[in-house]
């Protein structure tokens, strides 16, 4: 475009929400500017996130496949295996390089206008953009404006990120060394995929919870995932227990000083080599000039929208991890699909259903509501859950150790909730997320006639 032209939308941040949002846009004709100030396109997600934990849980997977299990299926000489870190880093270097280079393709095929750059919101219809090519300044005139500025890492009061041994995810997915002492603060999806990764390359890992592991999933399903990483080799879990402080030895060192909140909590200290802080992240809005504009935000620090993801001012939109509810890609696009749909003809976006995979392994999948969810909603349900050390095809791969639980309206009987921990649960859960979004009970599933 001519840099004076008008746009219909102008998007700020290029990751799985903008630029979802912008291929969208431009797909249904609309005039559309995606700015990022990252130089590269794909955020978190592609950069620090999604995509460099997942190869590097690839990496890992296989090392400890290999060394754990080649035995007993009569492969022999797997414990002569090494792992090097350094190339294991490089070559998730080079998928991470390779899919933002492709998202700058799907950019070009479908026309999405494309500004490296910091953007400043200074008016309802009229963004500022540094660029990052030769810093200078333009201002471009827009109908809508959508932020899609995702999200930021979090600390513990009195705990701060030097990114040498107090680290976060981003420096735990460019490690160059396998740390001996492994402690992790935070025991959600986080915790649990980067520590995976690194206790399966040989770190003795200790992950610290407030509360218990896995988030808000099930209670019964986070018990049996922590019961099955626990009997892995170095990975030790203390729940209901925090951490207050960690302090520098002067052999390079760290001492992790927590304390309990509950029965089963510790008291003390721990030895490390490497400290990971993963307590969450928080929206991302700094330097958008939000304030001057009057937007609200909730006590969080996320953006507030509506069913429609309009802020409270009428010309701007918010979408992805900058506003309340999971901090999941998949979420992040499928609202970039919604928002620009309703901007477009004013269609409204129903997802009832956003499936959730934490990539230990077996891997924990799970999508609609856990027993806790259903009784606090007092919706009555039926249970039913399967150990699939009773699949032969679990137990001919020595894969038997998960557990599958469906949860169904005790009137309806519709599905409400799936939960898989297995191989591939992030594979099977699609199937329970057709379920529960097309309103299939049950009996749909386990016959095709009435007796
Ligand atoms: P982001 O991806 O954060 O993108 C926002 C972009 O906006 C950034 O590139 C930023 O540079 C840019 N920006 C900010 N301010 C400005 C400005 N003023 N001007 C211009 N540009 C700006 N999700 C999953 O679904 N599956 C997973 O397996 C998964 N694994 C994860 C593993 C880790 C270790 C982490 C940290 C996250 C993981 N996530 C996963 C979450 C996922 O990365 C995020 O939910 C997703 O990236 C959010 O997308 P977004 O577009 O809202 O924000």
């Amino acid at each position: 475009y001519n840099s004076n032209e008008q746009r219909d939308i102008l998007i700020i941040g290029g990751g799985p929400a903008g630029y979802v949002a912008g291929i969208k846009a431009s797909q249904l004709g609309m005039k559309v500017t995606v700015v990022e100030k990252r130089g590269k396109l794909g955020g978190t997600c592609v950069h620090d996130g999604c995509i460099p934990s997942k190869v590097l849980l690839h990496s890992s997977h296989l090392f400890d496949e290999a060394k754990s299990k080649f035995g007993k299926f009569g492969i022999t000489g797997a414990d002569q295996l090494q792992a090097n870190v350094v190339d294991m880093v490089k070559n998730k270097n080079e998928t991470v390089s390779d899919l933002a280079d492709d998202i700058e393709v799907l950019f070009e095929k479908n026309r999405v206008d494309y500004v490296s750059g910091q953007a400043t919101i200074i008016s309802p219809t009229k963004v500022k953009i540094i660029s990052n090519d030769n810093g200078e300044e333009t201002i471009i005139n827009t109908k809508h404006i959508i932020i899609a500025t995702g999200s930021e890492i979090t600390s513990v009061p009195g705990i701060e990120i030097d990114e040498k041994q107090i680290i976060s995810s981003d420096s735990a997915l460019n490690l160059q060394s396998i740390p001996k002492r492994l402690v992790i603060i935070g025991g959600g999806l986080i915790g649990l995929e980067v520590g995976s990764i690194w206790s399966r390359l040989g770190s003795q890992t200790t992950i610290i919870e407030r509360t218990r592991i896995g988030g808000g999933s099930d209670n019964e399903m986070a018990t049996h995932l922590r019961g099955l990483l626990e009997s892995q080799n170095n990975m030790t879990f203390h729940v209901q227990t925090q951490a207050t402080r960690v302090s520098k030895n002067e052999d390079g060192s760290v001492t992790v000083h927590v304390e309990s909140i509950g029965e089963k909590g510790l008291n003390g200290s721990i030895e490390a080599d490497i400290v990971l802080v993963a307590v969450g992240r928080r929206a991302f809005t700094r330097g958008l000039g939000l304030e001057k504009l009057g937007i609200v935000m909730d006590e969080r620090g996320s953006i507030k929208v509506d069913a429609n993801f309009c802020t409270n001012v009428e010309s701007i939109f918010a979408i992805g991890d900058v506003i309340r509810g999971p901090m999941i890609a998949h979420r992040a696009q499928e609202e970039g699909i919604a928002v620009v749909e309703h901007l477009h003809s004013g269609a409204t976006h129903k997802y009832g259903s956003i499936p959730l995979v934490i990539y230990t392994h077996p891997e924990l999948a799970i999508v609609g509501l856990s027993e806790e969810h259903a009784k606090m909603m007092s919706i009555s349900y039926k249970v039913g859950t399967f150990p699939l050390h009773a699949n032969s095809l679990a137990r001919a791969t020595h894969q038997s150790n998960g557990l599958v639980k469906i949860l169904a309206d005790a009137t309806s009987d519709k599905i409400i909730g799936v939960h898989i921990i297995s191989d591939h649960a992030s594979e099977l859960i699609g199937q329970g997320v057709l379920a529960i979004q097309n309103g299939i009970t049950t009996k749909d599933i386990s016959r095709d006639t009435e007796i």
